[in-house]
């Protein structure tokens, strides 16, 4: 399962303003940065517009377009998974500009992201006093609100590549387990998408209990998710330790597909592909498989749903699953693992999955669909 609520950064729409030509070196230096920054090039905007606001300190038009650079630059840097950079630029257009909403959605969604919930709590405060009715603004305080608790009384330790979070009530046992579990998953994965990153990936434990708290309105049947952590209720009872093998593996390419397609994976490909590495832990079932496609109760490709609110109840959604699964297995199977990492890098790039298939797999997304369906007839049916 995949959840993606963190607003990721905003990137401020290129609104700039233009300076009067009663100061001629401000307003040079000004147009200067204007053009860099429809450029995108971010860091020499920034010195331009701060040598104009040198020449005409108290212009408050200068100054917000020097809080808009940063910002942006900020984005980039967020968007790069390079938070510290991200962090840094936010503060300093917040110099600038100290009550601009979007700025101060950026840094609450960054600081929460990478757990840092005091100084998360802190800009919600500071935010909720200029307008707090500005979009997104109560989900953080919802979310705030759910998570302090839970990671107040927690105890945090970690492994070479992750960060792990966990509540008093997990044992020492299940927590060693698990840290052993994630660095096999961050070398077989990571070795699937030839992706080991260097920052750590937060965790977080749950007792069933407290996960209950933290699941708020999600479906009943999501156990696990992803949404910037990677989050599990540990029960000893309802699962086995291969089981729990499964979910990690699965939770961790959705860490990896984020981080390569920045959040641009249509749900089938994310989904499918997370399955797949289950399939890393052990095989899945062909009965089960074959089962599945002998009824024919397969969504017609061209149908998937596209968002989690789509997908209704339990038992369907074991069957998308079980579809989104050999939709992967196909693409892996027939394209090789090379070429989805193409596929994924191109949707980084934020290019359309269709335009995508396309181009890396010389076919219509349709034909792909299609191709697929015959596949799995000839290998599965009896
Ligand atoms: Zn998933």
């Amino acid at each position: 399962m995949f959840r993606f609520f963190t607003v990721i950064g905003v990137f401020l729409s290129l609104n700039v303003s233009y300076v009067g030509a009663d100061d001629q070196k401000a307003y040079e230096y000004n147009q200067k940065g204007v053009e860099y920054l429809s450029e995108k090039k971010h860091r020499l905007a920034i010195d331009n517009f701060k040598k104009a606001l040198q020449e005409s300190p108290d212009n408050e038009k200068i100054k917000t377009n020097l809080a808009l650079a940063y910002n942006n630059y900020g984005f980039l840097f967020q968007k790069n998974g390079q938070p510290i950079n991200a962090v840094d630029n936010f503060e300093k257009s917040l110099k600038y500009a100290p009550e601009n909403m979007y700025t101060l959605i950026n840094l609450i969604g960054l600081y929460y992201d990478n757990n840092d919930m005091k100084q998360a709590a802190y800009y919600l405060e500071i935010s909720e006093k200029i307008d707090p009715n500005f979009p997104g603004l109560k989900e953080f305080k919802n979310k705030l609100s759910k998570e302090v608790p839970v990671e107040k009384d927690s105890k945090k330790t970690e492994t070479v590549h992750f960060l792990i979070v966990s509540d008093e009530k997990v044992d020492v046992n299940s927590l060693s387990n698990v840290k052993i579990i994630l660095e096999q998953a961050y070398s077989r994965v990571g070795s699937f998408y030839d992706l080991f990153p260097k920052e750590k990936l937060t965790v977080v434990l749950y007792s069933e209990k407290d996960y209950d708290k933290s699941l708020g309105d999600a479906p009943y049947w999501v156990m696990a998710f992803f949404d910037g952590k990677i989050r599990i209720p540990l029960s000893e009872k309802k699962y086995s330790k291969n089981f729990l093998r499964r979910i990690i593996y699965h939770e961790y390419t959705h860490a990896l597909v984020r981080y390569i397609t920045k959040a641009n994976a249509p749900l089938w490909l994310n989904e499918g592909l997370a399955t797949y590495s289950e399939s890393f832990v052990s095989p899945m079932d062909k009965y089960f498989l074959k089962d599945y496609i002998n009824r024919r109760t397969f969504v017609p490709f061209n149908e998937l749903p596209s968002d989690y609110s789509q997908i209704k109840g339990q038992a369907w959604a074991n069957l998308l699953y079980r579809e989104f699964f050999l939709l992967a297995s196909f693409l892996v199977d027939k394209y090789g693992a090379g070429t989805v990492k193409d596929i994924l890098e191109d949707l980084g790039q934020g290019k359309d999955i269709i335009k995508v298939f396309e181009k890396r797999l010389q076919l219509s997304y349709n034909d792909f669909g299609e191709n697929w369906g015959k596949y799995v007839f000839s290998k599965l049916s009896i």
